[in-house]
């Protein structure tokens, strides 16, 4: 048996009061398209018990609340796809969930496995990080649960390994709500048989001034491109120093990626070298849809 006890909480504190319970024995699932596929293979322990928390109320909301769009850690790939909020304030994100899996592994699997799996190439993880998201940890004190936003990437340690403890969750995501003159985009390489993870994925999000050329902000995402998901900072800065958005921004841009990039080969998916040309590729694909949707706005 791989775990001895199944538990359907109807709200966080349940949930975060079980987990801490069973002091490191338990562990959240969610769509389970990471961790029981995981266990299967037996690249996981076995566990006293497991704790679903796509049983809690309102864990799957996606609503636009004081300036931010805010997306429950339960909320599915799908459901976000499909969001009509999500897809206008954030294009990037809707499209990177729209790539995951298939359509049944997008109909269970949740956002809040994506990003608490930890792997620097996971696509919704990408999108949300293109849009200067936040994450929101909830802690069990022994008595109560207290929620706190922090920053997406500080939960993030290394490849497959996150900051979460033994009496934590995540209870949502959000971001700002798209701002004028704003767009964002994504898209990925993938293998033609591949499944899971692709070569490379890279988001970004630009906005304009009056003008419409010039950018008075901007965000790109890279992944696998170092042990957590990657901020192309240096490509960021050049954006924003670019007298306009041209041709020669964009390649300037793109340097600096590469350079910045912690890029590697790996056995399944893609080699090093190859990884570094597609950086390139997809920055010249992304980049632009992201100013002509930031234009359109
Ligand atoms: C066939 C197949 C194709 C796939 N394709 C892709 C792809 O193209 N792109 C991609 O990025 N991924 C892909 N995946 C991986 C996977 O589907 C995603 O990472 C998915 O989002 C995981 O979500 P889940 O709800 O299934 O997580 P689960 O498997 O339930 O959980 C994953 C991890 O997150 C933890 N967890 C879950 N929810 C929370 C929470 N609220 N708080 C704290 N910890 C939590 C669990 O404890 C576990 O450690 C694929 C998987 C399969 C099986």
């Amino acid at each position: 048996m791989r775990w001895q006890a199944y538990h359907t909480p109807q709200s966080v504190d349940e949930a975060l009061s079980l987990l801490s319970q069973y002091a490191g024995g338990a562990q959240i699932v969610a769509g389970g398209t990471d961790l029981i596929l995981d266990m299967q293979q037996g690249n996981h322990s076995a566990l006293q018990a497991l704790i679903d928390v796509t049983t809690i109320r309102d864990l799957d909301q996606i609503r636009e609340d004081n300036g931010w769009i805010v997306i429950g850690a339960a909320a599915t790939h799908a459901a976000i796809e499909a969001s009509p909020l999500i897809r206008h304030h954030g294009a990037a994100l809707a499209e990177s969930c729209s790539v995951v899996g298939g359509p049944q592994v997008r109909n269970v699997a949740t956002i809040g496995g994506n990003v608490a799996h930890a792997l620097p190439a996971a696509d919704g993880t990408i999108g949300l990080l293109a849009l200067n998201a936040e994450v929101q940890v909830c802690t069990w004190n022994g008595a109560a649960v207290e929620c706190t936003w922090q920053p997406l990437l500080s939960i993030f340690v290394g490849p497959g390994k996150n900051r979460l403890a033994a009496n934590q969750m995540i209870g949502a995501f959000r971001f700002p709500v798209r701002a004028l003159r704003s767009g964002s985009a994504f898209d990925r390489i993938m293998r033609p048989q591949g499944v899971a993870l692709p070569i490379l994925g890279v988001a970004a999000q630009v906005t304009l001034d009056e003008s419409g050329r010039r950018a008075v902000a901007a965000s790109i995402a890279v992944g696998p491109a170092g042990p957590i998901p990657f901020r192309a900072t240096e490509s960021e800065t050049i954006l924003l120093g670019a007298p306009t958005l041209d041709e020669t921004a964009l390649e300037r841009a793109i340097d600096a990626a590469q350079r910045q990039a912690e890029l590697r080969t790996s056995k399944h998916r893609a080699s090093k070298e190859y990884r570094h040309e597609m950086i390139a590729v997809l920055l010249r694909r992304v980049l632009p849809k992201a100013v002509a949707r930031a234009q359109a706005a």
